[in-house]
């Protein structure tokens, strides 16, 4: 469905700028994400820490000729020309205004999801539960935030006959726009928790904040067992139709008489309007189970018959919420997209393989399945993902599946192959010649992509660093919400990123337009760049052989000592350079690297103002113990020395030197010492090393248990015999030893990992390449995951025990064990 311009202008409200003629069928609030810039609606959004109207320059050369703006650019018209500047007081609600104008359109019902945990879940169950009988289009992914919801509504078309959406809040007063926006005709509260509960005062507080939402619903799903919620769906004096669920309360519009499992299943036996009737589950853990039961009261709710209902549950598939990067055989990346197959998730998909910056030359390469379920014809279907396709950069598509063989000429790509399933494809010369390239699978499950993956892939080892890129991102933002929004941020992927993997941290984070990377060595950062990253890279430790390294690769250098100074600007010299930004580094107390900034700082102006081959980019110093007040008083003599030098040095020079001196634990403590830029470093991997509590937990090693034995009381386990045991034990070995980096102080119950969530202590020396653990009290399998620490398992108790810093255990996992990447 598309609106025209004036139409558009019309239904927010705005005044126009410019007359010419469009048809808006995209609307767009990231510039990274621009795919068709002629029927792009681009809302430039001031948020607190970004300004979206710096973007429409770019935009505008990318082709993009309509912006819904609070400030029409200077020379518009001159600078612009044939470009719509819609003028609103704030485009944000201009973007949910017309989302709200556009549902209007649509008298169908519309299912509106809240709640702390399980929102997605439900939603992606449902549609899974709806959509063979319902065209239904639902919010992608978790779009459920004030610019998430709008968009998703908008992908509402002439088709649908069920929109799903989710809505999630994080303070007071947000649900009232977002009821606004979805309508919902059914409203579905999934439970209630302690999520983001920092901005309301009590539970019931958030609940009824929540139940917003529903003030016009038709009807409410929601659990009566749940006391919080019960009450408060009493005191909304909400008149529409309840439809509780309860295993306890057989007057429950939905009475969940009998839950019983069995190995992997759950049976759940219910009652609704007075027949009894029964569901088989293929998943046992108990938020599933509730979840199940939430999506059966909106399916009965809408006329599902139980035999429908108990046919599709049984075939219920998880949720899988990762978007994985995993290093594929013949240099190879594959990006493996299981969420699901249709067109919104594919295009979403499309934009991340797009946006990662990659080497330049390796083709992009799509490996699409049969898109089930769209409302939409084949031909009509398949020219849309042609056209994504093309847009977002794929240079050969591979359809696998009878429906989009047959729509194979609908396909405008360059090259392209077709296979009528998955078996075919592996068994072809297509499948043997993929190389080094960036590969997106895209496959509804029946399709069983899951085994390609498996073709795919690198030979999986057993030990693996799984790191969680959206928790650096989360990480990124909970330090930049302590920092003014125009103060900068170098990030530490030093040391591969504290072990975590330097490459895809800097991908990410470069996405998230950090303003600086910092490495340790010149190497590390010719490794970014061949791997794609354009961002500024900084430079701590240069070695004077690296010169030429860092000016071919444009690196910046920190310079501490007059030697290196003047090995630089020699260097600098000699290839003819001028201006090279370079970082000077302040030894205010650590005493380790360092200008005196007493007595060094007007021989340093002198000397650099004497030339003209380098310039100082910034100036800087480092805390020798924010992480701990008891070093208070020397911090604060630091920044003071600091400040005082680090002002002389600016005030010698005309442009700016930026200053800093707050690294992660700084930012926290010392925020008014921010100045203009501030240095990231464990904290981005999740840990606040102020008291050591997790903040996202980024990275998790685990492994696999490789062969369980019973060992009798009194023997030994191990080299030198010091594993003794004092009872009949179940002794595991595991494939990890202190070459992967797996301390051997550990060792000897001084340390334990976790086997299906239970502790289990190393028993005897840990060994090079594998190590024991003691698994009696455990119910355990060979091939069942070990966490040695992650998620479950801060590494901080580790380093406690180790009596060393998280730092330490982190860079400590060795390059030989296999990282992998997911969203
Ligand atoms: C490593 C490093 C940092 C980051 O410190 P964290 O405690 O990890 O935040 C900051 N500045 C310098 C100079 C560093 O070497």
């Amino acid at each position: 469905m598309k609106y025209t311009v004036e139409k558009v202008t019309t239904l927010i409200g705005a005044r126009r700028i410019g007359n010419t003629d469009a048809n808006i069928g995209w609307l767009l609030t990231d510039s990274r994400s621009l795919c068709f810039p002629e029927e792009t609606l681009f809302f430039a959004i001031r948020t607190e820490r970004n300004d979206g109207h710096r973007y429409i320059p770019e935009l505008y050369r990318r082709g993009v000729r309509n912006f819904v703006v609070e400030k029409v650019p200077e020379d518009g018209a001159a600078l612009f020309p044939g470009t719509n500047f819609l003028k609103v007081v704030r485009p944000i609600e201009a973007l949910q205004r017309l989302a709200e104008r556009h549902r209007d359109e649509f008298g169908i019902p519309v299912i509106g999801i809240t709640g702390s945990n399980g929102k997605t879940v439900v939603k992606e169950w449902l549609y899974q539960l709806l959509s063979p009988s319902f065209v239904v289009t639902r919010s992608p992914r978790s779009y459920n935030s004030q610019v998430g919801v709008p968009l998703s509504v908008w992908l509402m078309h002439e088709h649908t006959q069920i929109g799903i959406f989710e809505a999630g809040i994080s303070e007071p007063g947000e649900m009232s726009a977002l009821h606004d926006i979805i309508q919902p005709t059914i409203g579905v509260i999934t439970n209630i928790g302690d999520a983001h509960q920092e901005n309301f005062n009590t539970l019931e507080d958030k609940c009824n904040e929540k139940l917003k939402l529903f003030r016009d619903s038709k009807v409410i799903v929601y659990p009566a067992d749940n006391h919080v919620i019960a009450r408060c769906v009493e005191a909304s004096g909400y008149r529409g139709r309840r439809v509780a669920w309860s295993a306890t309360d057989p007057r429950a519009a939905l009475y969940v008489k009998n839950i019983s499992k069995t190995g992997t299943t759950t049976t759940v036996t219910y009652i609704y309007k007075g027949i009894e009737a029964r569901y088989e589950l293929p998943f046992i853990d108990e938020a599933s189970v509730e979840n199940s039961i939430t999506c059966a009261a909106v399916a009965l709710h809408i006329g599902l018959s139980h035999d429908t209902l108990a046919t599709r549950m049984a075939a219920i598939e998880p949720v899988a919420m990762r978007l994985e990067v995993k290093e594929g055989r013949h240099g190879c990346t594959l990006i493996n997209d299981s969420y699901n197959s249709d067109i919104n998730s594919l295009d979403i998909a499309l934009d991340f393989m797009n946006r990662r910056p990659d080497h330049a030359g390796r083709r992009r390469t799509l490996i699409l399945s049969d898109i089930c379920q769209s409302g939409k014809n084949g031909a009509e279907l398949y020219t849309e993902v042609s056209g994504l396709a093309r847009k977002r950069g794929v240079e050969k598509l591979i359809g696998i599946g009878t429906d989009i063989t047959a729509y194979a000429d609908r396909i405008d790509i360059n090259e392209k192959h077709f296979f009528s399933d998955t078996d075919t494809f592996v068994a072809s010369d297509v499948f043997r010649s993929l190389r080094d390239e960036v590969i997106l699978l895209k496959g509804a499950r029946c399709f069983c992509f899951d085994r390609l993956t498996e073709l795919l892939e690198q030979k999986v080892h057993e030990t693996i660093l799984e790191v969680n890129l959206d928790a650096v991102v989360n990480n990124l933002n909970h330090f930049r919400s302590f920092l003014k929004p125009d103060t900068k941020i170098v990030c530490m992927v030093k040391a591969n990123a504290y072990g975590s993997g330097a490459v895809e941290v800097a991908k990410t984070l470069q996405n998230h337009r950090v303003d600086y990377l910092a490495v340790a060595v010149a190497d590390e950062g010719v490794t970014l760049r061949k791997a794609g990253i354009t961002a500024n890279i900084m430079i701590m430790n240069p070695e004077m052989t690296a010169f030429k390294t860092m000016f071919d690769y444009d690196l910046e250098p920190e310079v501490y000592s007059f030697r290196l100074l003047d090995a630089l600007i020699a260097a600098a010299g000699k290839e003819g350079i001028t201006g090279y930004p370079v970082h000077i580094k302040l030894d205010t107390g650590m005493h380790r690297l360092g200008f005196n900034p007493e007595t060094d700082i007007d021989r340093l102006i002198k000397r650099l103002k004497g030339q003209n081959a380098i310039i100082p980019r910034s100036v800087f110093s480092h805390f020798v113990g924010s992480d701990s007040d008891d070093f208070d008083t020397f911090s604060a003599m630091q920044f003071e020395r600091f400040d005082k030098a680090s002002r002389k040095l600016q005030e010698a020079f005309t442009h700016k030197i930026l200053r800093h001196i707050d690294n992660s634990a700084g930012i926290e403590h010392f925020p008014e010492r921010q100045l203009d830029m501030c240095r990231l470093g464990l904290g981005l991997y999740g840990i606040d090393s102020r008291d050591n509590s997790i903040i996202n937990n980024v990275c998790t090693l685990k492994t696999t248990i490789l062969q369980l034995r019973n060992v009798p009381k009194d023997e030994t386990v191990g080299y030198s015999r010091r594993g003794i045991l004092t009872r009949d034990s179940v002794i595991a070995a595991i494939p990890i030893g202190y070459a992967d980096g797996l301390n051997r102080h550990l060792g000897r119950g001084h340390g334990y990992c976790l086997v299906n969530g239970k502790r289990a202590p190393y028993v005897g020396n840990i060994c090079m390449d594998v190590a024991m653990i003691d698994v009696t009290d455990i119910d355990c399998h060979e091939g069942d995951t070990v966490e040695i620490f992650g998620d479950n398992l801060p590494v901080t108790v580790l380093s406690d025990i180790l009596d060393t810093i998280p730092y330490e255990v982190l860079t400590g996992v060795s390059e030989r064990v296999k990282r992998v990447y997911f969203y």
